[in-house]
Order: C-alpha cells, then structure tokens, then sequence
C-alpha cells in the first residue's frame, strides 16, 4: 500500500496549491483528482476559460463597434467562434498540463481516479486503476458544481450550466439566463457580445447581491446600455425544451421563449459520497465542511478541508491561500487567512472589484465611516484610452480613517483592486493611500483621488 504524509483530494487552486506548499516543505505527497486534466473547476471549467471567451468577445465587439472612436478603420468583421473556443481550449489546456509540470517538478505522485476516505489516514482512489493508499494527512478539496433550481429541466445543451455557456456551438439568438450573479453576468456579456439577445432573470430586487448597492446599481445601467435585458423580482420555477427552442417559467410571469437556457443561481459543495457521512466528518445544512478556522481541521483529527467545500466566499484565490495556510499548519507553522482582504472581481467590461465591507454592512453594524468617491471620467489615462465609465469608492473609519472597504467599477478595476487589498492587509489609512505617489498617468491615480475624496480635498474634481 502506497504511503504518504499527505494525500489532497482534488486539484484545483485549493488542492494543487496546498499539494505544490507541503511538498516544499518537505512533505512526501499524493494529489487525486478525478478529471483526467489537473487545475480543478477554476481552470478546465471555469475562471480560465470564461476569461479568455470574455477578452475574444470583447475584441469582437471593440472591432465591430469602437474601433473607428480611435480612427481605426477595420474591413468587414467577422465572427469565427470554432477559433475563439479552440485557442479557449488551447489556453486551458497549456495550464492544466502546467501544473502536471509543477507536480513532476516538486515530485508530487499524481493519482487519477475518484478519491474516497476509507478511514482516517486511508483512502481509496477509484477509477481504472484503483489502489489504497495511506497518509498521516488529508486534505479534502472536492470544489463545488452548479446547484440544481427545481422545475429547471437541465439537458447540457439548450439547457444548462456554466460549463456548456462555456462551449456554445453557436451563438444564441436568444439566451435566458437565470440568476444575475457573477457568472450570469461574464457569460450573459460573452454571448451578448457575440450577437444574442440577453435576459437576465433575478429573483432579487437588484443584480449581484453582497456587492456595494452603489456600485452594483451603476453597474447594471452600463450593462442595460451594452443591451443585456435585466428582468429583477422574477422566481424561476421551471424551465425547460419545446420543440426546437425552450421555455422558462416564472412566478406570476408569461413564460418566455428562448433558444437557450443558463442556469447560475450558485454551487454546492462536492461532500457526497467520498466517505465523509460514514466517518462522521461534520457538515452545515448546506453540505460545506466545517473547519477550525486556525488549522482548517474537520471534525475528525488529520482531516482538513479548504476551498469550495467549505464556507466562505468560492474563489479560486481563496482556495489558494487556504491552501497554502493549510499545508504551512501541518508542517507545524503559521496557519492563517485573513479574510477581511479577500478581493473579488467581477470581470464584465468595465469590471467590477471590490473589498473589504460593503457601505451597506458598515452602516448595518453601526460603524461610523467617511466615504471617498472619484469618477474615472476626471482621470486623464481613462480619457486617453477611452474609458471614462465608473469610480472608485473608499470607505474608511470616520475616527481612525483606517481603510474599511474599497469598491472599484471601471476599466482594469481587477488589477487596480490590489492596492487596496494590500492597504487592508497592512491596515492603512485613507491618509496612507493619499500621500502615497501613483505614476501619471494611470488610472490607479483615481484611487488616490478617492482617497483624497474622503478628506474632501480631491485635486482633480
Ligand atoms: P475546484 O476548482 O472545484 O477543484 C476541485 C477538484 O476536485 C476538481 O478538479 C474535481 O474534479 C476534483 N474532485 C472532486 N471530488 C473528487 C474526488 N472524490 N476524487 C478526486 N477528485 C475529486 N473564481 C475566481 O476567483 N475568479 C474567477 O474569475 C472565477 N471564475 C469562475 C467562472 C466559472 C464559470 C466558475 C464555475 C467558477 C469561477 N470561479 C472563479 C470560482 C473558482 O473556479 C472556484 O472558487 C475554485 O475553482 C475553487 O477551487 P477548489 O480547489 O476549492 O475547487
Ligand atoms: P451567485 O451566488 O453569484 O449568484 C446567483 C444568483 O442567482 C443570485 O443573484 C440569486 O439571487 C439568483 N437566484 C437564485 N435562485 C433564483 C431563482 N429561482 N430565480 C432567479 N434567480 C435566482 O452564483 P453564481 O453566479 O452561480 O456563481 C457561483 C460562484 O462562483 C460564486 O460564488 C462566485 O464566487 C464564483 N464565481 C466567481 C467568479 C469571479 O470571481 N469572477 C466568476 C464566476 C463564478
């Protein structure tokens, strides 16, 4: 029987991270994954391939439409969506075969098959080859799938998750998409890009719930603008294929007719059925892992969980740094995630970046704050490249001024969001941020602005 010090269970960013961290430190390590290609929901399914459908689409729509705002004049455009999706899967797979490069490089033993505790420090792999293998640890990193919705037929063609929006055939005429949360909004803009009618269908009086209102609400009028139909207050009951189209129900609504159904209201943690009821491995209502959040330790002692199968916001970078911090916890160091400086992004054009407490959690708990707001519209790169949409929005304590939230809509918001997750991560002060010098012209100028603004004393505005 083949034995480890540490077996993970999954390799996606929480696996394969915590796998690639033990093994520097030393540890002899096992990684199972089921999927024949490594890099989890996040790089075969997921953050990977929608971010290289979401640049091609928006090329294609910067050369149909805006090209000509720059004086660049383009011929006929056109469309070949068997190329976009093929250097999609190209993409996918160079980093998927890198981290099978990164295992061989950290002598990390790769098994392929569907991983199952048998026993605390056992588990079973399952699949062509099957083996037991034991370890002193166990990392379990299963990720998470789409959830269901009750009524919704899912087919994997007309009607379907993520992962077929990701692969369309063709472009849609007209996509119905179910739930405006991250996901229905990155590919709802893809498809919207490419040529289809988009209907978002939101249960919520408002799209991206947990996002800063301000920002979410500007963010659905630029979408309106870019032609994505918003339909807010709408439950979904039912949905599903008639004759060569498909038909989604909603309560108290005329169903609507469309040729293509996505359905992104959530994912649920991948918990069943990998040993965990018979061990007795704890779990909240909803199925994810409860953990010591100082050891990522399940219930069960040697047994650890991070990423997706437990609770807390499903990001890929979060999975990474509980991964990493978990790995330094068994090799008996520091164990820690701070996760007041977890950013996350949303990458629509422009995106939509964001960290730390929202307006509405700081006023809810009673936090006294000032607020700095700079439009990019009075930020001289955002002029010059054309993209003068959105503002960044600082929130601070209106006693200390240390950084509380950053919330950032607008072109790059992605990148420039790590500013301000370095700020909350070294508990700066709006005043830090201010004197700090930011190259011109940048649109990282408009955070300094903001943090100007919260003093009230912007120089641009
Ligand atoms: P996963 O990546 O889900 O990996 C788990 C792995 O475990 C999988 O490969 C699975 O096959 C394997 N597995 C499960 N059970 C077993 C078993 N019993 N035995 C063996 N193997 C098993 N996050 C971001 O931060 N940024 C983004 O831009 C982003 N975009 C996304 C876009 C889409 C369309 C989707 C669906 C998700 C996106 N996410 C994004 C979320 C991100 O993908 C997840 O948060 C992240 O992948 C979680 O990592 P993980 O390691 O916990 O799990
Ligand atoms: P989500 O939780 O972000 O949004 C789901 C939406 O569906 C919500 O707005 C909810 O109110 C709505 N909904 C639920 N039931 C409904 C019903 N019956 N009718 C109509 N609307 C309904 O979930 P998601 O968009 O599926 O994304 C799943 C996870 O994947 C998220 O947690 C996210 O963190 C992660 N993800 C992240 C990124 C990123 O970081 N850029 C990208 C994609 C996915």
């Amino acid at each position: 029987m083949p034995e480890h010090d540490l077996v993970v269970i999954g390799a996606g960013p929480g696996g394969y991270v915590a796998a690639i961290r033990a093994a520097q430190l030393g540890m002899n390590v096992a990684c199972i994954e089921e999927a024949n290609a490594l890099g989890g929901t996040c790089l075969r399914i997921g953050c990977i391939p929608s971010k290289a459908l979401l640049e091609a689409s928006e090329l294609y729509k910067m050369a149909q439409h805006h090209l000509s705002e720059y004086g660049v004049t383009v011929g006929d455009v056109k469309l070949d969506l068997p190329a976009m999706m093929k250097r999609k899967d190209t993409v996918v797979t160079g980093l998927t075969n890198g981290i099978a490069g990164l295992f061989r490089k950290n002598k990390i033993t790769r098994y392929t098959g569907r991983g199952r505790i048998v026993a605390p420090g056992k588990v079973a792999v399952e699949g062509a080859q099957p083996v037991e293998i034991t370890a002193k640890k166990i990392i379990i990193a299963t990720g998470s799938r789409s959830a269901p919705l009750k009524g919704v037929e899912v087919d994997g063609t007309m009607i379907g998750t993520s992962t077929e929006a990701l692969s369309f055939p063709e472009v849609p005429k007209h996509l119905v998409v179910i739930g405006a949360g991250v996901i229905g909004l990155e590919l709802g803009c893809v498809w919207a890009r490419l040529g289809a009618k988009v209907t978002v269908l939101e249960y919520l009086d408002r799209i991206l719930p947990g996002m800063d209102t301000e920002i979410a609400t500007e963010a659905q009028k630029i979408l309106q603008k870019q032609g994505l139909e918003f339909r807010l207050g709408m439950r979904v009951t039912g949905a599903r294929v008639k004759g060569a189209g498909c038909v989604v129900e909603c309560d108290g609504q005329p169903p609507i007719e469309c040729d293509r159904v996505l359905l992104a209201v959530g994912r649920l943690p991948n918990t069943d059925d990998i040993g965990l009821e018979k061990l007795n491995v704890a779990r909240n209502q909803r199925g994810f892992i409860t953990i010591d959040p100082h050891s990522f330790e399940t219930s069960i002692p040697g047994i650890y969980a991070i990423g997706d199968c437990i609770p807390g916001p499903m990001l890929a970078h979060k999975a990474e740094e509980e991964g990493v911090a978990c790995a330094e916890g068994i090799a008996g160091k520091y164990c820690h995630v701070n996760y007041d400086a977890i950013p996350g992004v949303v990458y629509t054009d422009p995106e939509i970046a964001s960290v730390g407490k929202t307006e509405e959690q700081l006023k809810d708990s009673g936090i006294p704050y000032r607020k700095g707001l700079f439009p990019f519209i009075a930020n001289g790169r955002a002029k010059a490249i054309g993209r003068t949409e959105g503002r960044v929005k600082i929130l601070a304590h209106a006693e200390t001024d240390r950084v509380l939230g950053v919330h950032i809509i607008g072109a790059h918001a992605g990148d420039l969001i790590a500013e301000a997750v370095a700020a909350i991560e070294f508990g700066a002060s709006s005043e830090d941020i201010a004197r700090t010098s930011h190259a011109h012209p940048t649109l990282a100028e408009a955070i300094k602005e903001a943090a100007y603004a919260v003093d009230g004393r912007t120089i641009h505005m």
